[in-house]
C-alpha cells in the first residue's frame, strides 16, 4: 500500500535532516515537494490501528483507563504530537486544551472535553499572528453518540482525520514557516461539534486571526455503498453564502451576486490550485455547499465566527461502516472497523492539506480592505485595498473570470500599488479579485471585493 510520488528532479536537491531554505521560489517550491514526498502511509495505518485499539473514543467513556476509552487515545495522541514537536527546533508546542461540558442534549451529566493541540509558530514578524488551523476528531461513536460502552473503533470516522493531521504535523514540524499552523485532534464532535466550537470559541474571544480552518472528516473509505472505488479524488467542501453574513452583505449579495465567492470558496479554489500541481495523483471536487444532506462537521463553528473554513471528506461513503455497532447481519459486516479503510488514500488526503498548508504559511496574507468603486456608471472597474505589510512583498495580482465560471481564469500583475483600474473591462460583467504575490512568486488566496460608495464631494454649482 505504499504510494510513489513521483517528483523528478526534487527528491534528490534538499537534504531531509534540516529544514529546506524557504528562498528562492525553486527551493520553496522543492520544500513543498519533499512535505508531499515524505507523509507516509505506514505511519497513518499505524496510527488508524492504535486509535482503533482504545475500543471505543467515545467523548463519555472512561478518561483515566490507560487502555480503553477516550482518555487513553488523549493521553495517547498528546505524547505524539510531542514526538512530532522534537524536530521543530522549540517552535512547535503542544497542549490538552479542556473545558467542562455542561449536561446538553448529548451529554448526561457534565463531562471533560479535550483537544489535542500543537501550534507550529510562524517565524515571520509581520506574518506569525496570521494562524491556519487543521484539524481531525478523534472522538468515534457506534449507533448513539450517547452510548459510551459499545466498541467504537471509528477507523474512518474519525481515525483517518486523525491521522493524517498528526501525520501532517509530523512532516511540517522540520520546516519554518512564515505564519503559524495549528494542527488539532479535537473530541466531542459526535456530540455536536463540543471541541471545535470551544476552540473556536476561544479563537474568537481572543481575537485571532484564523485566515483558513480545514477539517479532515472521514477521508479513508474508498468502496463507496454505491459499489463505486475511487482512490484519487477527495471532496471539499466550501459554503458559497457566508454563515456570518450580516443584512447588508445580504443586500449587496442580492443585487449584484457574490453568492459563489465567500472567502471559504476562495479557499476551496486555492486548495485545489496548489495541490493538484503539487499532488498530481488526486483530484480535488470542489463541492458547493457547507457539508452533506443532514451532516456537519467542525469547519462549522469556524464559519459560524466568520473564519474561513473548508471539509475535507472522500468521495463514496459507506454508510455500513459509519456509526454502526460492530455487527454481522445477514453475511454483511457492519461498523467502522480499519479492514475499510485504505491507508493510501489517506496518506493522499494528508498529501493534500500539507501542500495547501505549506503554501498559505509561505505566502503573504490575503489582501484585506478590497473595494470595487461601486457608484460610478463606467466601463472602467477600480479596485482598491491594504497594502500588505510582509516585507518581501512583490505586489498584487488582479484575477477575474466570467461570472459563470468556477474558478478563476484570468490575472494581471499589476505591482506594488493599493489601486488599480481595469480600462475597458465592466464590472458588471465578470467577476474580480485581488491577490498578494512575493519576490518568491508565493500567491496568497483571492480576496473578493466589497462594494465601496465613495463619499461624494461637496456639490458646488460648477459640479452640478
Ligand atoms: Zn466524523
Amino acid at each position: 500500500m505504499i504510494v510513489v510520488v513521483v517528483l523528478a528532479g526534487f527528491s534528490v536537491v534538499v537534504s531531509q535532516t534540516k529544514p529546506a531554505p524557504r528562498r528562492p521560489a525553486p527551493v520553496r517550491n522543492r520544500a513543498i515537494a519533499n512535505i508531499v514526498r515524505d507523509i507516509d502511509a505506514r505511519n497513518i495505518e499505524a496510527t488508524i490501528r492504535k486509535l482503533v485499539s482504545f475500543g471505543t473514543r467515545n467523548t463519555l467513556s472512561e478518561q483515566n483507563d490507560p487502555k480503553r476509552g477516550i482518555g487513553a487515545a488523549r493521553d495517547w495522541l498528546y505524547a505524539e504530537f510531542l514526538k512530532a514537536a522534537d524536530a521543530s527546533n522549540g517552535r512547535m508546542t503542544v497542549e490538552k486544551q479542556s473545558y467542562e461540558q455542561a449536561k446538553a442534549a448529548r451529554v448526561p451529566q457534565p463531562t471533560i472535553v479535550t483537544n489535542v493541540v500543537a501550534t507550529l509558530k510562524g517565524s515571520q514578524p509581520e506574518a506569525t499572528d496570521r494562524i491556519y488551523v487543521v484539524s481531525g476528531h478523534y472522538d468515534s461513536m457506534c449507533n448513539t453518540p450517547v452510548d459510551a460502552k459499545c466498541d467504537a473503533p471509528g477507523a474512518n470516522d474519525d481515525a483517518s482525520g486523525t491521522a493524517a493531521v498528526l501525520e501532517t504535523a509530523r512532516v511540517m514540524a522540520k520546516y519554518e514557516f512564515d505564519a503559524t499552523i495549528v494542527f488539532m485532534a479535537v473530541a466531542g464532535e459526535e456530540q455536536s461539534l463540543l471541541g471545535s466550537t470551544h476552540f473556536a470559541e476561544q479563537a474568537k474571544e481572543k481575537n485571532w486571526n484564523i485566515e483558513a480552518m480545514f477539517t479532515n472528516d472521514i477521508v479513508g473509505n474508498t468502496l463507496g455503498g454505491n459499489g463505486v472505488r475511487d482512490r484519487g479524488t477527495v471532496r471539499v467542501f466550501s459554503e458559497g453564502v457566508p454563515s456570518n453574513e450580516t443584512p447588508a452583505e445580504a443586500t449587496t449579495r442580492r443585487s449584484v451576486g457574490g453568492e459563489n465567492d465567500s472567502a471559504s470558496r476562495q479557499l476551496a479554489r486555492f486548495i485545489k490550485e496548489t495541490s493538484e500541481a503539487f499532488v498530481p495523483q488526486m483530484k480535488v471536487m470542489m463541492v458547493y455547499r457547507r457539508d452533506r444532506y443532514g451532516r456537519g462537521g467542525d469547519h462549522i463553528p469556524f464559519l459560524e465566527r466568520g473564519y474561513p473554513a473548508v471539509r475535507f471528506t472522500e468521495v463514496n461513503e459507506e454508510f455500513r461502516h459509519q456509526h454502526q455497532n460492530v455487527r454481522v447481519e445477514n453475511g454483511v459486516q457492519f461498523g467502522d472497523l480499519p479492514e475499510f479503510v485504505d491507508f493510501a488514500y489517506v496518506a493522499n488526503v494528508a498529501r493534500v492539506n500539507a501542500a495547501s498548508l505549506a503554501a498559505l504559511a509561505w505566502a503573504p496574507s490575503r489582501p484585506k480592505g478590497v473595494t470595487i468603486l461601486s457608484q460610478r456608471l463606467s466601463n472602467d472597474t477600480e479596485l482598491k485595498w491594504d497594502a500588505n505589510k510582509e516585507p518581501e512583498l512583490a505586489g498584487y495580482e488582479i484575477v477575474w473570470r466570467d461570472t459563470t465560471a468556477a474558478v478563476w481564469t484570468n490575472s494581471k500583475a499589476v505591482g506594488n500599488v493599493t489601486s488599480f483600474t481595469m480600462k475597458g473591462m465592466s464590472k458588471d460583467n465578470y467577476f474580480f479579485g485581488v491577490r498578494a504575490i512575493d519576490k518568491d512568486g508565493n500567491r496568497s488566496p483571492v480576496s473578493y471585493p466589497k462594494p465601496l460608495v465613495r463619499s461624494q464631494p461637496a456639490a458646488t454649482p460648477s459640479s452640478m
